[in-house]
Parts: structure tokens; C-alpha cells; sequence
């Protein structure tokens, strides 16, 4: 039966009808949220308004979002569309839409559209990270999500691996977010005497020999061995999806994986760490399976 899922984003919604592993119609409109709240609910009711004859019998909607959902009231968290923060998006989303909405993060509807549909398919147990603006994680266990009584299964964007690291926005220093993300990588190659440039272009200089840009990237891949080291160690998972801008360094697969295993409480690492399949779809993909068993 086809599925209907949407990708929240800061600056666009986008909508897919999932019919079998295909996205089949797309629906995307700028999210517009300088018009606050009660507008992205009205955007968001548009893209399925849109997408209900190409599915008229999804009796559940998957919605993903950037932030933390809390479990006990529904209410956002720690999401970059600031005026979502506080509010019960969860309970006003099946109000104005009349149907119930499974809402969830999404580094969880990441992991879960790997999981079932791409680079973790057939794996028992799959952690999909994020590695972008932000640094999120989600668990999938015998494909389904596992996000935890208190929903936050899968989040070591803010395990705090240095106390005299940057201030995170959640209030801890060292948060792997202020070290693994693409804003932090650029900013300690500025740090160091850089240029101002991508994370892309700060890889692509390092892998021309350019000194700085070397020494910048080679802590950044210890840093990462160590972080993720922390994961495989409790959660040993079954496979690592990498996805986000940053899973594009192909330096992270070899590199990176090394860093991992050095830190890993294990004298190898079976674990195999690959990039995604679905690319910027996984997230949409993601939110539509919510609404399934597998
Ligand atoms: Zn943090």
C-alpha cells in the first residue's frame, strides 16, 4: 500500500508517496519559516493535501524533523526552525491533519530508510549517522526503530568526549557535534591559519599535501575514530551508514575506519562502516516508512 512521508527541513518540505522501495510522486515547497509556526503547519497540510489521491488509503503519516521530540509530551527540541521549539507539533500536526502523524528525528528516519531500503539492508543491527551542520545518530534493530523510553537512542552528536572542548548549544562542552560537524571542521581549519572554506575543499587540500589542511584533517579522523570507537563499543552494531555532507570524504571509510578500530575495546574491527545508498532521499524515505511494520 503506498505510504505517504515528509521531510521537514529548515528551508523546504518535501513529500514523497512511497509505493514498494520507490518514491513515486514528490511534492517539495519552501518552508518559509520566518512566517512562524501556524504557517509550517499550513505548508506541511499543502505537500500531503497534494499527495493524498496518489494514496488515499495511508491511514498513518511519517513526518521527520530536525530536533529532539520529547516522550513525554511531544514537544520539539533543540531544532533549528527555532519557533517549532516548545510546541506540541506532534499533537497540533494530527489535529490539522486529521489522521495520526508518526513524528520522529531525522537521523532516525536516516537510519531506518538505510536500514530497510539501502546500504544497512539485510544487516541485524544498523547505526546510521549524520554528519553534516549537525552530528545525529539513530538505531535500527531488526528493522525497526529503537529510539529509546526517553527518545534519545542513537544521539552521541552530544556525547561529550573533551571537557575543555567548544560550548555546544546543549549546554555541555566537547559534544562530538562541536568536534565532528562540518562548521566545527571548518572552524579549527581557520583556527589553525586556513582558508575559510568547505569541509569538501579542506579534504581535497589535505589530500594535495597542503600542510594545515593535513593536520586539520587527521585530528579531525581521530577524533571521529574515537567517537564512533565509543558507539561500536556499547551498541556493536552490525553496520555503520554513513550519511550527511561529510559522508561524501572518502577518507572517513579508510582512514577513518582505522581511527575507529584503534580506539574500539576489541583488538580488530569487523565492523564494516559504508556510506549511504539513498543519498538525500533517506530522510523522505525514512519518514514514510514510519508508518510501517517491516
Ligand atoms: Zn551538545
Amino acid at each position: 500500500m503506498p505510504l505517504i512521508g515528509v521531510d521537514l527541513g529548515g528551508t523546504k518540505i518535501e513529500g514523497i508517496v512511497l509505493d514498494g522501495l520507490a518514491p513515486r510522486q514528490r511534492v517539495r515547497v519552501a518552508t518559509e519559516r520566518e512566517r512562524g509556526y501556524d504557517h509550517i503547519l499550513d505548508r506541511i497540510a499543502e505537500v500531503v493535501a497534494a499527495l493524498r489521491p496518489h494514496a488515499p488509503d495511508a491511514a498513518v503519516i511519517g513526518i521527520g524533523t530536525p530536533g529532539s521530540i520529547s516522550a513525554r509530551d511531544g514537544r520539539l527540541k533543540n531544532s533549528n526552525t527555532t519557533c517549532l521549539n516548545g510546541r506540541p507539533l506532534h499533537a497540533d500536526l494530527e489535529a490539522r491533519l486529521g489522521v495520526p502523524v508518526r513524528l520522529e528525528n531525522d537521523a532516525n528516519c536516516f537510519a531506518l530508510a538505510e536500514a530497510r531500503h539501502g546500504a544497512g539492508r539485510g544487516h541485524e543491527v544498523v547505526f546510521g549517522v549524520i554528519l553534516g551542520t549537525g552530528v545525529g545518530g539513530g538505531i535500527v534493530v531488526r528493522s525497526q526503530l529503537w529510539s529509546g523510553p526517553q527518545h534519545i537512542a542513537g544521539e552521541w552528536g552530544h556525547h561529550a568526549i573533551d571537557p575543555a572542548g567548544p560550548e555546544c548549544y546543549c549546554g555541555r562542552r566537547g559534544c562530538v557535534e562541536t568536534m565532528l560537524s562540518g562548521p566545527a571542521l571548518e572552524a579549527r581549519h581557520r583556527a589553525a591559519g586556513g582558508a575559510a572554506v568547505s569541509a569538501a575543499e579542506i579534504a581535497a587540500r589535505a589530500a594535495s599535501g597542503d600542510a594545515i589542511a593535513i593536520a586539520v584533517v587527521e585530528d579531525y579522523v581521530d577524533r571521529f575514530g574515537r567517537a564512533l570507537a565509543n558507539v561500536v563499543s556499547i551498541l556493536d552494531p552490525a553496520v555503520v551508514v554513513l550519511g550527511g555532507g561529510l559522508s561524501n570524504l572518502g577518507i572517513l571509510y579508510g582512514p577513518g575506519r582505522e581511527a575507529v578500530a584503534r580506539y574500539v575495546f576489541n583488538d580488530e574491527l569487523r565492523t564494516p562502516i559504508v556510506p549511504n545508498a539513498l543519498g538525500d532521499s533517506a530522510g523522505v524515505i525514512g519518514a514514510a516508512l514510519l508508518s510501517t511494520a517491516p
